[in-house]
């Protein structure tokens, strides 16, 4: 659930070498080294919660199983997490610190896409909830006007009855970054280095975000980071949708998914499913759907990695408009 993620911006530093401008980093030269895998809440933050379950137990074990399936079918694919326990990130006591420790982790490990997974749910009561309707009226008499005007009147008084509404929103979305809210995403490529080297040598010159090169460096990342989020996203929901999941598609947004736009790397966060639908719930908790997920996940991991480093030209077939908003 995004609502929980929103609050608290994520501050970053800008700190690269015009070394690594000139000749580190190209945007053409694209591996897929280095996966983050993010799950969603943790600790203190329990994300959204179902009949049995909360979102943060079902994010960690999805994102524990993608991770293990990555290694697999991936050997030479590194992962690292940002959390696998049941816990705010570097015991984070507040949101925005732990946002913070997630979109650092991802930075300091390089990562070349980062996967942030999150369950969903309605406005609504997980399961279902119970609502009135008129089934038809009845005379009732009443007292009307006050004092010596107090006087009987008879009046057609609806009848009530309470039915069971069930929670029946199912389904996946999957969201990256709005393309207008790209400032915090380069200063995030500025912090990470794109050379892949340590900056530990004091005498190279730093320069500082303003500058007209870093800001050109930044921009030209920001447009294939958004790019590859789009067609990395696409193809998750075209995953889930040829799996048999109900799919809403890919969906920008500005409001809660600072963490993405904190990370120097093409960016998704997953919405696996709702769990406020009672078999959605049920599915995402049981071994079998949890495989589904991540084979769905896996999936769409196998066409990006080709497409990515198989020479083909990584421009989304999707086109802008065709992106929900
Ligand atoms: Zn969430």
């Amino acid at each position: 659930m995004l609502r929980a993620l929103s609050g608290g911006i994520i501050s970053t530093f800008i700190f690269f070498t015009f070394s690594s401008f000139i000749t580190g980093g190209s945007p053409a030269a694209q591996k897929l080294r280095t996966i983050v895998i993010d799950p969603g809440h943790g600790g203190l933050y329990p994300g959204t919660r179902g009949l049995i379950s909360t979102e943060k137990e079902v994010t960690l074990e999805i994102s524990l199983k993608l991770g293990e399936a990555i290694k697999t079918n991936f050997p030479d694919t590194r992962v690292v997490f940002t959390r696998t326990t049941d816990a705010c990130v570097d015991n984070a006591t507040n949101l925005h610190d732990d946002l913070h420790g997630r979109a650092q982790i991802a930075n300091q490990a390089k990562g070349d896409l980062f996967i942030s997974i999150h369950c969903n749910s309605t406005r609504q009561p997980a399961g279902g909830y119970y609502e009135k309707r008129v089934i038809g009226h009845k005379k009732k008499l009443m007292y009307v006007g006050k004092g010596s005007r107090k006087r009987k009147k008879w009046v057609n008084a609806p009848v009530y009855e309470s039915y069971w509404v069930k929670n029946t929103r199912v389904g996946t979305e999957t969201y990256i970054w709005k393309a207008d809210r790209n400032t915090k995403k380069g200063d995030a490529i500025n912090e990470r280095d794109e050379s892949g080297e340590d900056i530990t040598d004091s005498s190279e010159e730093a320069f500082d975000l303003s500058s007209p090169e870093a800001r050109m460096r930044a921009q030209l990342y920001e447009k294939k980071y958004f790019d590859n989020s789009a067609l990395f996203a696409s193809m998750v929901e075209e995953s889930f949708a040829s799996a048999g999941r109900q799919s809403y598609g890919v969906k920008q947004r500005d409001v809660g998914i600072q963490v993405l736009q904190a990370t120097g790397m093409p960016s998704v966060l997953i919405e696996v499913g709702f769990l406020s639908n009672k078999e959605e719930e049920e599915y995402l908790n049981s071994n079998k759907g949890q495989g589904e997920v991540v084979q769905d996940i896996i999936d769409a991991l196998e066409r990006y990695k080709n497409q990515l480093e198989g020479g083909v030209s990584s421009t989304p077939a999707l086109p802008e408009d065709s992106i929900r908003k």
